[in-house]
Parts: C-alpha cells; structure tokens; sequence
C-alpha cells in the first residue's frame, strides 16, 4: 500500500516538473529568435574583398561613395549612380556583371599609405561607418552557443539524475543537492503491521527472545528506572523464506508501533555519499516517530566486513560506518529499535555485532516437525479444510522445507482442490502438493516408451528395496514413475519416522547404499546403466565427501577435519583446508566408500531379486505405489 503511494507522490511531482519547465525554455528560445530574426533582417550586409589597387582605381573614377578606415582593413560602399562599365572593368574577373547598389560593403587590407587620407579629401567622399558592427553582437552570441549548449546538457544530466534517485525540483543546484535526499522513497513505513506472533509458527525460541524486545518497546520506564540500557538491535539470522521479515512485523505489530522497511541493497546506490545521507535521512525521520522499528533487510548488501581480499567498496564502507555511528549515536533510551536479517551472518563486519549494536542474534532456522505441523495450521486457517485433514502426515513428508515453502502448499492445495472443482481441501490435495513443491509438477505431457518405463520402475524399486532392507531402513511412502518438470523420471520417498539431527555412520552408509539402490538394480536387471541415476550419484558422493571431510569418519584421516563450512544458511559451500595431496588421498577415501555402499546395494537385491519383479511389474502397470502396498507386496513374497 505504502508502495503505491508512493508512486503517485512520484506522478504529481513529475508533472509539477513538466509545467515549470517551459519558462526555463524562454531565454533559448529568445537567443534563437533574435538570431533567426536578424538574418531576415539584413543585419549580416553583404561584403566582397577587393585588392587594394582595385580600391585605389575605383577611388581614382570617382565611384565611391562612402568610407570607413579602420585599424586593418577599409571599407567602402559604391555609388549608385556610378558608372558601372567602369566599375565592372576594375572588379570583375569571371564575367559576372556588377550593379552598383548601397548595400554591398567591399573590403581591402589597410596598406601603410600615408598619401590615403589626403586623397580621400580631394575627391570629397565621406567618412562614414560602412562596416556593420551588428556582427559583433552576433559572433559573440555563436561563441557563446557552445557554451550555453553545455550547461543546458548537463543540466538536463543532473535532472536525470535527481529524478532517478526520487529527488526534487529546483535548477541546476537544486538538482545536484537533491540527489541525497529522495525521502521517503528508500523505505516503506507501516503505522501498523496487523501482523502478531500468533501468526508466526514454529519459531518459539526465536519468539522467545524478541518478546523481551516487544516489552521494552511497550514500557521502556520499567527498564529505565532499574537502569537496564535498551537492547538496540536484533540480528535475525536463517535462510531464506524461513519467517524473518514476517517475525520483525510481528514484533511492531506486538508493540504496536510503526515499521520502517528497508533492504539493504537499495542503500547502495550510485553516487558517492548517497547510502550514508540516506541513513542518516531514515534515523532522522525514525526518531521523530519513535517508538518505532527500522527493520534492515538483506543487511549483508551493506554490512560485510571491511576488508576484504576482494579490494573495497568506498559507498558501502561510508553507508556503513553512518550506520555504525547512528547507532551509536541515538541515546539509550529514544525507543528507536534496529533489527537486521541476513542469511550470511559471517560475511558481517565484527564491528556491527559487538555490544550495543546487532548484539543479539535471533536463529530462525528451518522449522521441525511440530513446528512444520503448526505452521501448516496457521495458514490451513485462512483456507476451507476438510474436518479429518492430518497435518502431521503432511509434515512428517515435507521434511526440510521453510515456512514459505509450506504456506506455497497450502495455497497450492487450495487451488488443486478448486481445479478438482471442490469446495474443501482435502488430504490428497495436501498430499500432492507436498509433491508439487519438493519434486516439481507432475508433468503429464512427456511419456516414457515401455522400455524406458520399465528402467525407471526397476530403479525406483531398487531405492525402495534397499531402504527397506537394510539395517538402517526407513519406511517407504510412496514409489512413482510418473515424471515430474524438476527433472527426475520417477521418484521414492522414504520418510524417516522423525527428523533427524544426528546421523551415525552407519546410517549415513545407509543412505548411500539407498541412494546408490537405484544404479545397482539397473545393473542387475538389464546389465546395462542409465543416465537416470545423475542425482543419486551426486548426492551419494556429497555425502561420502563429507563423511571424510567433516565428520571424520574415514579410515584414512580418523578425526581430521578437511575442509571448513561457509555460507551455512545459504548453499552451505564448503572450502577445503587441506593439501593437494590430501586432496587426491580424499577422493580415494570418498570412492571407497561409494564402492563398497555400491556393492553392498548390489548385495540386497541379488538377495531379494524376486521381490525386486514382483513390485517393478506391479509399479510399471501403476504408476504409483503407497508404502502400504509397497510392504504388503514385500511381505507377500517373504511369505
Ligand atoms: P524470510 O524473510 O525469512 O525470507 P518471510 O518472513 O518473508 O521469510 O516469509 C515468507 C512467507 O512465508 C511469510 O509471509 C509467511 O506466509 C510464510 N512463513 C514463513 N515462516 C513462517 C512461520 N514461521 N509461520 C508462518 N508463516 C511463515
Ligand atoms: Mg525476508
Ligand atoms: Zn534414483
């Protein structure tokens, strides 16, 4: 809302722009006009330069009829009643015929001819000024034209500017000393956020620790009187989509004050001293409304570390240390409250987090199971449900998502089931769209020929088999071969029966040995393997990458760490720490391991290579198979 507002603020101003302009036009426009007008006009005469002797011969028939003589050069006008043979036989040299007239000013070069004078008085023509000094006006105006052309340039230069950046009016300076100052545009202020904690679910510790905030913000006296200084700011930290935006609104709407928004990218802009007049601008107008909350979105855009390897950011440097200093610099108790998002917190300068800055740090990281389960309560709310709706199986199958990610199924289900031409959501719904958000959409469109069917049911039969046989198993929900737009031909999922935070080594081999299941079933029923096992040897091989690296659970290294984790709320990159040679010795270790889980995977189904037909053929003439159907099927041939 505040944002369009906005947009019409930038409309009125702009045609406010437009009609001033015009009276700004006026003094080009009249240059223009009084150039156009006297060359209508005759100012510029018409001259022609003569040899001296020619004047002198002209001079001497009596033809003149007026002289000026100037520093350099004279000029002379012809009479009109001269006789123009004569005049012709002097000055004509390609045949054109001259006419003597009044207007035609010739000119020749001042000779050092000291007898000049006195001729001239002896023929009695007269010293007059023949020569039009309007030209000189007008030669000043074309010097100047170059001139004035810039400055109208650079002015319309500057207007661009002010305008990009939403500042004002006003001329030349005007432009330029508005450029820092665009207010109001940089954030976006919400007088009320209608947003509480009852709307954030699953994020009860980070909750938790904001409300002592939400209650300093209410009665900052109690604090005061103790002497407890005001916490100022809050660092909420987590990937992305997880609730941090939606956790600040609900600290304003708690508190019921107002919610200024910004990003942190948008401080950083193109001119020099921009970002930091703009902070300085926010805290300003914040203070005037205080209590409030400036939330910085994205802060990571402005505050990482200072020196980097990558040379240094002078904008991002000054925006940062203006932020640095206003929040040093408004008193302990103004009621002014900065909180911060990022999901980089070690790229952050140590100077915004030591005490009295972004001193708290807030995880809000993925929710777990309750917390998945509540959050799909939260927004199940706003849509109709079916009564029986089971939100526990729908978050025990969307392990790993965000709470963004969980609201986009729930609207996901709701469109599904309007599709379907219901009036309720129902589980199924749910269900699918747990599928549609974490593997894709099914796409009908593309068909798999038998051969290719058959392959792809094998393999996914393999993973089942394999999870379910093994040591470490883990029920399966559901096999399909129906393909879906992320990529993958077919799909198992296998839920573990809670989430898991710690994984021992043996399940860890486990999950190799499964993910591999597929490869090796390929290899076993048709002796020849398919491109379709690119993901599961990727993540096998990341898996036992890390098992090396960083778990310490190699033979070779023991408990060596290898390799040092960065970015761990954003992709989780990680950077190796170690020698070359240790390197080449890791990638022994790692392919060590994914033999012997390949091996092993082959193992199990040689074991159960019944079963492995049976339930291939069922699922070919399927598509889908339940994890009740999967182990009745299993269980069917131990019988
Ligand atoms: P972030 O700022 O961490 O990237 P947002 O706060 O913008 O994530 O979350 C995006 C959307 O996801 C929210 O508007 C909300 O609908 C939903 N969402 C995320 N986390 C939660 C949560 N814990 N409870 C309820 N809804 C959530
Ligand atoms: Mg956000
Ligand atoms: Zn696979």
């Amino acid at each position: 809302m505040n944002n369009n507002n906005n947009k019409n603020d930038n409309r009125d101003a702009s045609q406010k722009r437009r009609i001033v302009r015009l009276p700004r036009m006026l003094p080009m426009l009249l240059i223009l006009f009084l150039i156009g007008s006297m060359i209508t006009s005759g100012t510029f005469q018409v001259t022609r330069a003569v040899d001296y002797s020619q004047f002198l011969d002209l001079l001497d028939s009596g033809s003149i009829a007026a002289v000026e003589v100037g520093a350099s050069e004279i000029g002379f006008t012809l009479l009109e009643s001269a006789d123009a043979t004569a005049i012709n036989n002097i000055l004509s040299t390609d045949g054109k015929t001259i006419t003597p007239d009044a207007k035609t000013v010739y000119i020749t070069g001042r000779m050092d001819d000291p007898g000049l004078v006195d001729r001239l008085r002896e023929s009695g023509i007269k010293f007059t000024q023949v020569v039009p000094k309007n030209n000189t006006l007008l030669s000043i105006i074309l010097s100047l034209l170059p001139f004035i052309l810039m400055i109208a340039i650079y002015y319309a230069f500057f207007r661009m500017m002010a305008k990009r950046s939403g500042g004002g009016d006003g001329g030349i300076l005007g432009g330029i000393g508005n450029v820092g100052k665009s207010k109001a545009k940089m954030y976006s202020v919400e007088e009320k956020t209608g947003v509480t904690f009852l709307d954030v679910a699953g994020q009860d510790e980070a909750k938790e620790s904001l409300a002592e905030m939400v209650d300093y913000l209410h009665q900052p006296g109690k604090y005061a009187k103790i002497g407890a200084k005001q916490p100022r700011g809050a660092l909420l930290v987590g990937p992305p989509g997880t609730g941090k935006t939606l956790l600040a609104k609900a600290v304003a709407g708690e508190a019921g004050v107002p919610f200024f928004h910004l990003s942190g990218s948008e401080f950083v802009e193109m001119f020099v001293g921009v970002g930091a007049s703009r902070v300085r601008d926010l805290f300003q107008t914040a203070a005037k409304s205080a209590p409030c909350i400036i939330f910085i979105d994205e802060i990571d855009a402005i505050g990482k570390k200072r020196d980097t390897q990558f040379g240094t950011n002078d904008e991002r440097e000054q925006t940062l240390n203006q932020l640095l200093s206003e929040m040093d610099g408004f008193g302990s108790n103004t009621g002014i409250l900065v909180l911060a998002a990022t999901n980089r917190p070690e790229v952050l300068d140590p100077a915004l987090l030591r005490p009295g800055r972004f001193d708290r740090r807030v995880i809000v990281d993925r929710p777990d199971l309750p917390g998945r389960e509540s959050i799909l309560k939260v927004h199940a709310a706003k849509v109709a449900m079916e009564p029986d709706v089971d939100f526990h199986a729908v978050a025990l199958a969307s392990s790993g998502t965000t709470g963004a990610d969980l609201a986009n199924m729930v609207n996901e289900a709701a469109l599904r089931a309007v599709k379907m031409g219901r009036s309720t959501v129902s589980q199924e719904d749910l269900i699918e769209s747990v599928e549609l958000v974490i593997a894709g959409k099914e796409k009908k469109d593309r068909v798999l020929n038998e051969k290719e069917k058959r392959m792809v049911a094998y393999h996914e039969v393999g993973h089942a088999l394999v999870s379910a046989k093994q040591k470490h198993a883990q029920p399966v929900q559901k096999i399909t071969i129906i393909p879906r737009t992320m990529g993958s031909l077919g799909y198992t999922m296998s839920v573990p029966e809670e989430d898991r935070y710690l994984l021992t080594r043996g399940e860890l081999l486990g999950q190799i040995t499964m993910l591999l299941g597929g490869r090796a079933a390929e290899q076993i029923v048709f002796g020849d393997v398919s491109t379709g096992a690119a993901n599961d040897i990727e993540r096998a091989t990341s898996l036992a990458r890390k098992m090396v690296t960083q778990y310490g659970m190699s033979d070779a290294f023991g408990s060596m760490g290898l390799e040092s984790a960065q970015n761990q709320y954003l992709d989780g990159r990680n950077v190796s720490t170690c020698s070359e040679q240790t390197g080449a010795q890791i990638d022994n270790e790692v392919r060590l391991i994914i033999e012997s889980c390949q091996n092993e995977a082959v193992a199990l189904l040689e074991q159960n290579r019944d079963a492995l037909n049976r339930i291939s053929e069922y699922l070919i003439e399927k598509e889908n198979l339940t994890g009740e159907q999967f182990m009745s099927l299993l269980e069917q041939d131990a019988a």
